[in-house]
């Protein structure tokens, strides 16, 4: 059976989908399971919510129906399901794209859980014990919903990514026409960051001609794959980890690249730029996408405490009519933040947030995690 909890007013009279301990009158009750479901009431008994209990950064659970539900079953997630593929029907048809996201947790209705499709291959993440509890009638409903090749599950919380897999090995997936190489396998990454497909495109269409491009962080090096398919002279990939430059030279490759104006550097970041200060080197177009935190061999970063000091070292290597493309994918930085932070330094011509297939849930501008800033130097 459902846990009776009383929240408090400020939540009860305005309900968000993440319920956070101060929304709570008093303590949890201590036997409370991940998994289990909450009947919120405010303090004179009225029914406001049911909520699932799952622990994820902030959230100790999430809400998932202004109804009193008593239990979830397969039919609950099958109905939730049918709603957010129906919203995804033009990438289903798109023959250029087969990899997206079909379920976006809190804004398709259920936080703490994503699925992302790659070319009929499902990836479910689950973000909490609370979630992963329901896995079954997950895939149960997957399964009744549509047909799919693969489904594989990762595990999500608590910063451990297991994976249940069921696609084994690498294959190629398409977006807007460009071939990538992606495993579902192992790691938190896949190959591709599928939020990033609006800026890409951009990226070829609007800013890659003719241009001598660095790309920094450079992972798969999608963002390059594009820039040279929209006629860039040269690109250079800067990644710290050499198995990043195996995935982006089969990327080159994929879509008949040859790798010759083309270079791969494994080193870090910082370094290179000192570097390549030093050395007078000017690029035209520098794409600038770290991680939120890293630690890849050793060497610690924070984009929050240092975004600014790598655009202020990328400057350093621009031509003067450059575009810098700035993005960060950290929830702490806010969109206000951002926007400062860059538009101290560069002057913006045009931002870019999520795409649609990730979809945004009104009561919490910060799942709106992705910020993109692209402009030139002031
Ligand atoms: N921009 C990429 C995604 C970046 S993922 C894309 O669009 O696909 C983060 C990448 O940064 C990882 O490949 C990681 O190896 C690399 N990385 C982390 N810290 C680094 C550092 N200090 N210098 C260079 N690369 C770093």
């Amino acid at each position: 059976m459902p846990r009776q909890i009383t929240v408090k007013a400020s939540f009860s009279e305005k309900p968000i989908t993440a319920l956070r301990r101060e929304h709570i009158s008093g303590d949890l009750p201590s036997d409370l399971q991940e998994g289990e479901l909450l009947h919120l009431r405010d303090k004179n008994g009225k029914f406001t919510a049911t909520a699932y209990h799952g622990v994820q950064n902030r959230a100790i659970g999430w809400v998932i129906s202004k109804r009193q539900l008593d239990a979830i079953d397969a039919d609950f997630f099958a109905h939730k399901f049918e709603n957010a593929f129906a919203k995804r029907l033009p990438l289903l048809r798109n023959k250029k794209t087969n990899v997206f996201r079909i379920f976006n947790g809190e804004g398709d209705g259920v936080g703490g859980l994503t699925i992302d499709y790659y070319d009929a291959n499902i990836l479910i993440n689950y973000y909490s014990e609370g979630i992963i509890s329901y896995r079954k009638q997950i895939i149960e409903a997957l399964k009744r919903t549509a047909e799919f090749a693969t489904i594989t599950e990762k595990n999500r919380s608590q910063k451990l990514v297991e994976t249940e897999s069921s696609k084994r090995g690498d294959f190629v997936v398409l977006e807007n026409g460009v071939k990538c190489r992606v495993n579902l396998e192992s790691g938190g990454m896949t190959g591709i960051f599928m939020d990033q497909r609006e800026v890409r495109q951009a990226i070829r269409r609007n800013y890659a001609k003719n241009r001598n491009v660095l790309n920094l962080f450079s992972y798969s090096a999608l963002f390059s794959v594009f820039a040279v398919l929209g006629g860039a002279k040269s690109t250079t990939n800067v990644d710290i980890a050499r198995r990043s430059h195996e995935i982006a030279e089969a990327n080159y490759a994929l879509n008949g690249i040859s790798a010759a104006s083309h270079k791969f550097i494994t080193e870090d970041v910082f370094e290179f730029l000192i570097r390549a200060a030093k050395q007078n080197r000017k690029y035209d177009l520098i794409i600038i996408d770290p991680p939120s935190f890293s630690t890849s061999n050793g060497v610690a970063f924070s984009t929050e405490k240092e975004l600014g000091k790598l655009i202020d070292a990328a400057l350093a290597v621009s031509s003067k009519n450059a575009a810098l493309v700035i993005s960060t994918n950290n929830s702490k930085i806010s969109k206000e933040q951002f926007s400062k932070l860059v538009g101290k330094r560069i002057k913006i011509r045009e931002e870019f947030s999520l795409p649609a297939d990730y979809r945004a849930n009104r009561d919490l501008p910060e799942s709106s995690y992705l910020k993109v800033a692209i402009g030139t130097p002031l």
